[in-house]
């Protein structure tokens, strides 16, 4: 974090809603650290712009000034860009094989990585076959040969005499007899974006049926990636795209850009030369390092840690008290899902889902976890379906309030009667709990 954008923040107000001036004044220090991490500058002005939209008008979180809340929006916008969650190469089902071709300009680590995701496949149980179809240089065949013996994957070359794409062919009939599951076809790429390379892509595609294309990018090309990335996408159709090289120092602006203008997932991230260096790819953890101020990312998490606790302490006083009210339940119900729902919390619960919820969890499967969120769901529009008045004094639904209430959610009176009185029975069980000493420790209701 620069001093100049600490100074900023000193200078801004500390509470209220964000002001035009507000945002445009830290999205200014944004945009230089978005170009700073090589994030192309078309791909920086449109999301500042959409940034600017949102941002202006919303209120400041507790505990943070208005600077550091335009950071936690772009962050979070930076996210979203990149996709909310990590995504697999997705394979053909049963036994039938995968074909993978991987392409991008030379030295991006195509044949490097080839090896690296032939190690991941085999660790899950699959056979992958690594097809040599650079042809250009006699040494890639032989980078290919040693790298495959490394991981203990067999390579099938057929020299420099032959088309790529007669290779790939060969490559496939052999997968077919020898009975591996995925071909990797290892391309050869060129300094610069040319014809003969998409030409040499798109005969591969027209010879055999390619499942997945994926584009490897270094990370250390900064702007340059999102050129490289269109031309691509554009000519030869890209599925997903590889970074690597992302152990440099590179803030890594080029996967934003790449993942902005083909709008295709970043599957992996190369950390390194060695085989093993190939990690999932993350978007909140690339987010922050494109963003590189890891030092206000700290901050505002703290910050919402400790509004969720303050209102966790509220509630619990309120279930001691026996004031806990639908009111109360709207709001407890709105924390869950913002640690992820029900699956999820269920799943980093130890012993349900495993250690750090990265198991299965036993006798919890998906179609509970989905029957308990629809029946959330309908307490919400029940609940949603009261006034005020009765969400904080459930004393007055009356039966024809609740006949109001049915309609209002969609659903029969009898579920209104049946929710009145679970929760009333939940408020006996809560003072209870609450009278057996817990302290500040909310319990979700659900
Ligand atoms: P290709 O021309 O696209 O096949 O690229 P190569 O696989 O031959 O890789 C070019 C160079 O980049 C080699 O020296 C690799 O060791 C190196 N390399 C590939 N991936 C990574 C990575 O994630 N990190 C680092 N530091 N080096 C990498
Ligand atoms: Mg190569």
């Amino acid at each position: 974090l620069t001093e100049k954008l600490q100074n900023i923040f000193k200078n801004l107000r500390s509470k209220g809603r964000l002001t035009e001036d507000d945002v445009k004044e830290a999205l200014k220090e944004i945009k230089r650290a978005l170009l700073a991490a090589d994030v192309n500058f078309k791909v920086v002005k449109d999301f500042v712009k959409s940034v600017q939209e949102r941002a202006v008008g919303q209120d400041v979180m507790n505990g943070l000034n208005p600077g550091q809340m335009v950071i936690k929006i772009v962050n979070e916008e930076l996210v979203k860009l990149m996709g909310s969650q990590t995504t697999e190469i997705k394979l053909q089902p049963g036994s039938a094989i995968t074909v993978i071709m991987m392409a991008g300009l030379q030295g991006a680590g195509k044949t490097t990585t080839t090896a690296k995701l032939a190690g991941k496949f085999k660790l899950k149980g699959k056979k992958p076959l690594l097809a040599a179809c650079d042809v250009y240089r006699p040494a890639a065949i032989k980078q290919l040969q040693v790298n495959g013996e490394k991981q203990g994957v067999e390579v099938f070359s057929m020299g420099e005499n032959h088309k790529p794409a007669n290779i790939a062919k060969a490559a496939l009939e052999h997968a077919q007899k020898n009975g591996n599951n995925i071909v990797i076809l290892d391309t050869a790429g060129r300094l610069h974006i040319d014809e003969d390379m998409m030409e040499e892509l798109q005969e591969i595609k027209n010879t055999v049926t390619v499942h997945q294309t994926i584009l490897v990018i270094d990370a250390m090309t900064g702007q340059d990636a999102v050129n490289v990335a269109k031309e691509f996408h554009e000519k030869a159709g890209i599925d997903g795209v590889i970074v690597t090289k992302l152990d440099g120092d590179t803030r890594g602006g080029a996967a934003l850009s790449v993942k902005a203008v083909t709008g295709k997932p970043i599957l992996y991230v190369g950390m390194g030369e060695k085989l093993s260096d190939l990690e999932q790819f993350y978007p909140d953890r690339m987010a922050s390092r494109i963003l590189g101020m890891g030092d206000v990312l700290t901050l505002i998490e703290k910050a919402e840690a400790e509004i969720d606790e303050e209102k966790a302490k509220q509630m619990a006083q309120k279930m001691k008290k026996n004031q806990f009210d639908f009111e109360d339940y709207l709001e407890s119900m709105s924390q869950m899902k913002n640690m992820g729902g029900i699956g999820s919390i269920m799943s980093m619960m130890p012993g349900l889902g495993g250690m750090g919820g990265m198991g299965r969890m036993k006798g919890i499967d998906e179609e509970q976890t989905a029957q308990a969120e629809k029946s959330m769901a309908r307490m919400e529009a029940m609940i949603y379906s009261m006034t005020p008045e009765e969400r904080r004094n459930p004393d007055l639904l009356n039966p024809s309030r609740k006949h109001r209430i049915a309609r209002g959610a969609g659903v029969d009176i009898s579920e209104v009667n049946r929710m009145v009185k679970q929760f009333a029975e939940m408020k006996k069980l809560m003072k209870m709990v609450g009278k057996g000493g817990r302290k500040g420790k909310l319990r979700l209701p659900f």
